[in-house]
């Protein structure tokens, strides 16, 4: 008889997870309660070697013009010199390129729009979900890939909340046609850093609008972290009517004075090259930086996986990787469990809480320089640092287009 999983969400995580059980032979249905395409909405990722695999594995194509190879992590100073030069090889993309292969690999009768999880209830080996049109499903496992707020975990684990680590990160995207020539240059082919006074900035190329890799094409990305208070941040989050948004707040609605002053403080603490691309990215995106962890991933027969189980913070640049991993652990041990699905379920509980916890930790010391809580930390220490992460495997470069 052919195992049934219910999958809430249909995000990177849910699409890989579905894609992953179909090959493990299971029947997989996704329940995303967003209507209409996401691949609107993303931004700059990292691509980790793990990704590339997995996403070969199912068949998603993910082409070397999918991502931008970057030779070396810089340290930029205001004059635009260069302090330090680390080499590594990485690759960016964009948030879009992973998703949009993932979401064709669906067919239309599996992927469910507008189902919006309420609750779930378990009966034996049973597992109910239960949506707020009063529709139900039901299922051998269920799996939770409904993201940093995920109903599921709420209602297993209540007392489980992301909690704000004191800075945020501010992030947009320019189009290279929109620069200047020299602007281009100075940023080149790498990752450069910058490290206004407690702050800390990244940007780098990534492909532009409609996958365009061509010179001239592509788009730069900049990351902004930028320490604020408690009482700062209900502020930044609440809209010009006066609502708040609690640590999410849709683009647009970010007050304009916030980024007008977030770009008059560009133009006095930033390279002229990074400045332009905060001057130029026509939409400025606000994230709270904040951590999310579970002491627990099976309940039952629902599992908690990508982001509704585990946050790290954007440091590790390790949010879909975590996600596909998890999804490759699940479907692993379901393919080989001869039947015996909770075996199944708790050695997946078991790896994925050890590599989602040695994750978190080694953001939170990514991040501790931003928090105040490492002073001593010099951009040199810094940028060798995030070249150490030893987690996921370096992506082979050599697959993807140079410049
Ligand atoms: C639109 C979008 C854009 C993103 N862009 C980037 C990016 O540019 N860079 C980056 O590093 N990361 C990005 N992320 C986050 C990234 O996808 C995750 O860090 C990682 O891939 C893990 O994904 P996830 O599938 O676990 O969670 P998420 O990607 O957060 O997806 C959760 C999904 O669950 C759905 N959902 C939530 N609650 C319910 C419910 N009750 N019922 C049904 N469905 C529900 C949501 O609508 C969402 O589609 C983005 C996420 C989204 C949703």
């Amino acid at each position: 008889m052919q195992r049934r999983a219910l999958i809430i969400g249909g995000s990177v995580g849910g699409l890989l997870g579905y894609a992953l059980l179909r090959q493990a032979g299971w029947n997989a249905t996704i329940f995303e309660r967003t209507v209409g395409d996401l691949a609107g909405r993303g931004a700059g990722l990292g691509i980790s070697q793990n990704l590339v695999d997995i996403l070969r594995r199912i068949g998603a194509r993910f082409e070397p013009s999918a991502g931008s190879a970057h030779d070396a992590y810089v340290w930029m100073e205001r004059n635009e010199s260069i302090s330090f030069s680390h080499r590594r090889p990485t690759v960016g993309s964009t948030w879009p390129r992973v998703y949009k292969p993932l979401r064709a690999l669906v067919p239309a009768q599996d992927y469910r729009q507008g189902a919006n999880l309420v609750r779930i209830t378990q009966e034996g080996d049973a597992v109910t979900a239960h949506f707020a049109d009063g529709a139900q499903e039901t299922g051998d496992i269920l799996v939770a890939a409904d993201g940093v707020f995920s109903t599921v975990r709420q209602q297993f684990l209540p007392d489980v909340a992301p909690s704000f680590a004191s800075y945020v990160a501010w992030r947009g995207l320019a189009e290279e046609s929109e620069m200047s020539a020299a602007a281009l240059a100075a940023i080149g082919h790498q990752v450069v850093y910058c490290f206004p006074e407690g702050e800390m900035l990244l940007a780098m190329t990534v492909p532009g609008v409609g996958d365009d890799m061509r010179p001239g094409h592509r788009r730069i990305y900049f990351i902004w972290y930028r320490r604020t208070s408690s009482s700062e941040l209900r502020d930044l989050f609440t809209d010009a009517s006066g609502r708040h948004h609690g640590i999410s707040i849709p683009p647009p609605l970010i007050r304009s004075e916030f980024i007008v002053a977030l770009r008059d403080h560009a133009r006095s603490v930033l390279p002229s090259c990074i400045c332009e691309a905060v001057m130029r990215a026509p939409q400025i995106l606000l994230q709270a930086v904040s951590d999310l962890q579970v002491p627990q991933m099976v309940f039952g027969r629902v599992a908690l996986m990508g982001d509704a189980a585990f946050v790290a913070r954007p440091h590790t640049a390790a949010g879909v990787s975590k996600a596909a991993l998890d999804a490759q652990c699940l479907a692993d041990e379901l393919v080989s469990c001869e039947g015996d699905i909770d075996g199944a379920l708790a050695r997946y509980e078991k790896a994925r809480l050890a590599f989602g916890q040695q994750l978190c930790a080694h953001s939170r010391y990514l991040g501790a320089y931003l928090e105040g809580l490492d002073q001593e930390r010099d951009p040199e220490k810094i940028i060798r640092d995030y070249g150490a992460q030893s987690l996921l495997r370096d992506v082979e470069v050599a697959a993807f287009s140079a410049h």
